[in-house]
């Protein structure tokens, strides 16, 4: 049987026999009336409230309880009133039900992104719902020896009342990185792998290696490929636990080290893995799960509460992004034949200016409230989705009339990257969201698995882009820096130096890890790693060769 991979979110690297956790979904014809039907949805949410209480890790017990908020809302049990009556017991419940989720499901998956991996809670539950009126207890993962798990998803509460001591890791063959699988793990620090198509295929008790870090699965393992990750990993621990503080070269060359931020835990993580500032405060999660905007003074709070507690440090943070995997109800409403080209980010100055310079208000309200506070701070205001230099002049304006001084732009579309001599002039500062930017120079989405091995800003295509944008902004003599997903691979980190830019931001958990090897190497490593990787054909290409400059 071949090896198998898929997108590891969790480092670490264990070997240990499988144990599958198949759910058996066949209940046989379940009959109900309306009242049984909502009486049980009420147990399901109380079940996973009263579970919620049980479990220690935050974000597993949040994900438990924003569960049973699902199942108690009006809509769903409206849905299911109209097409349910008490007078007569519907004999195919089942059906029925799926019926009534199915709108639900459809509107999540056709938004997305965040939202489509929320039709895993759905799932759970109507699973749950299913197996309370068919009279079953919902299956429970029991672990009684050191075992790796294999499923094809689990649930959020399977996930998060794992036995510690006898789960070893977890590879699932559904789900994205942004999975509750993949919060989970990573909050209870194993290893863990999703995404891993047909890995459901490896039987009970078989020895497998698992590598957290490089998504791979591999079968019945010798024990040179063993020793060869266990000491790829530790190297990658002992580097990352070795060295503290800002971040530099081999050659003493400093790399500014910025944490990527959505929320005011994460901008704890950022100050406890040492971050020198926040290079991305992602404003989207205030608006995300809301039916209307938030109110300015709930706004001020939040950014306050982010500048407060960075104080001194310098904090990026980015004007709402809302739109293509990012929908937010009240402003995205809209159907739009190609969301991701659409209006979207900055963009949205066309159809919802107010909501944009109400947010430019709170920022501005925040700053002055902080420093009124007697705190020192250094916030620099960021638009995403520029393409045109008339775009970034707009943004600056709004932003110096508030008497703020630093206005940036991210460079996140070919054009602003291929245009970024004219764009930079603009503004003050610019930071490339290669994210996006990967997904737009090679025209493949960044939500589709398919096309993974496309949307890789390791492809000489996109390189090319950040070099051009680069180099622009060293002839301005603006600060240009990374803040997509690209700057928490090290390797990827060290060429983006070697490209010009001159700070990383990157999610907390990364940090370590990228100045750990960054200590390893020359910004000489880093120029030969970043000139060959632009002169190559493909991702593997590129990859090969900067190991090759720079270690592994
Ligand atoms: C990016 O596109 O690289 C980025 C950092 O922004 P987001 O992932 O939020 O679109
Ligand atoms: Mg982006």
């Amino acid at each position: 049987m071949n090896d198998f991979s898929g997108t590891g979110v969790s480092p670490g690297v264990v070997i240990g026999k499988v144990q599958r956790f198949i759910q058996s979904k066949n209940f046989g014809a379940v009959s109900a009336s309306l009242s049984q039907v909502l009486d049980q949805l009420e147990n399901v949410a109380n079940d996973l409230e009263i579970r919620a209480k049980d479990i220690e890790l935050e974000s597993a017990r949040e994900i438990l309880l924003a569960q049973a908020l699902i199942a108690r809302d009006p809509a769903l049990s409206e849905a299911i009133s109209l097409r349910l009556s008490d007078e007569v017991i519907d004999p195919d419940v089942r059906s029925t039900l799926e019926d009534a989720f199915s709108g639900f499901r459809d509107a999540l998956m056709a938004v997305g992104g965040y939202f489509a991996e929320r039709v895993a809670d759905l799932d759970e539950i109507a699973h749950r719902l299913i197996s309370k009126l068919a009279g079953r207890e919902v299956e429970q993962l029991n672990l009684t020896k050191p075992r790796i798990i294999i499923a094809e998803d689990l649930t959020p509460a399977d996930t998060a009342s794992l036995n510690l001591e006898f789960a070893l890791a977890l590879v699932i063959s559904k789900g994205g990185p942004t999975s509750h699988t993949a919060i989970v793990a990573r909050g209870l620090g194993i290893p863990a792998i999703v995404g891993c198509a047909g890995v459901l295929d490896i039987q009970e008790d078989v020895e497998i290696l698992v590598d957290g870090r490089d998504g791979v699965v591999v079968i019945n393992p010798s024990n040179e490929e063993v020793a060869r990750r266990q000491s790829r990993e530790s190297s990658f621990r002992a580097r990352a636990e070795a060295i503290r503080g800002p971040g530099f070269l081999r050659d003493g060359t400093p790399v500014t080290l910025l944490a990527n931020a959505g929320s005011l835990d994460d901008v704890e993580m950022a100050i406890k893995v040492g971050a020198e500032g926040i290079g991305l405060f992602r404003t989207e999660l205030l608006f995300l799960d809301r039916h209307s905007e938030p109110s300015i003074e709930e706004q001020v709070h939040l950014y306050a509460s982010v500048f407060t507690s960075m104080a001194g440090k310098k904090i990026i943070i980015r004007t709402l992004d809302a739109g293509s995997d990012k929908p937010v109800p009240f402003i995205n409403a809209e159907v739009e034949a190609n969301p991701a080209l659409g209006v979207r980010g900055w963009r949205l100055v066309r159809t919802n200016e107010v909501i944009l310079n109400r947010q430019l208000d709170a920022i501005a309200n925040a700053a002055v409230q902080v420093k009124n506070n007697g705190v020192q701070f250094d916030i620099w205001v960021m638009a995403p989705m520029i393409s045109t230099p008339a775009e970034a002049k707009e943004f600056a304006s709004k932003v110096y009339s508030l008497g703020l001084k630093n206005a940036g732009v991210m460079i996140e579309t070919p054009a602003a990257s291929l245009h970024a001599d004219k764009v930079l002039k603009e503004v003050d500062f610019a930071s490339l969201g290669t994210n996006d930017l990967s997904q737009y120079v090679m025209a493949s989405d960044r939500l589709d698995a398919r096309l993974s091995d496309m949307t890789t800003t390791w492809h000489p295509a996109v390189l090319r882009a950040i070099s051009i944008a680069a180099k622009s902004a060293k002839k301005l003599g603006k600060p240009i820096g990374v803040c997509g997903e690209s700057a928490a691979n090290p390797q990827l980190a060290a060429v983006l130096i070697g490209l010009g830019v001159d700070s990383l931001s990157m999610a907390p958990s990364a940090l370590a890890d990228v100045r750990g090897f960054l200590a390893q190497v020359t910004s000489e490593q880093c120029l030969k790693a970043a000139k060959g990787v632009l002169d190559t054909s493909s991702a593997e290409e590129a990859r090969d060769l900067a190991i090759s400059k720079l270690g592994n």
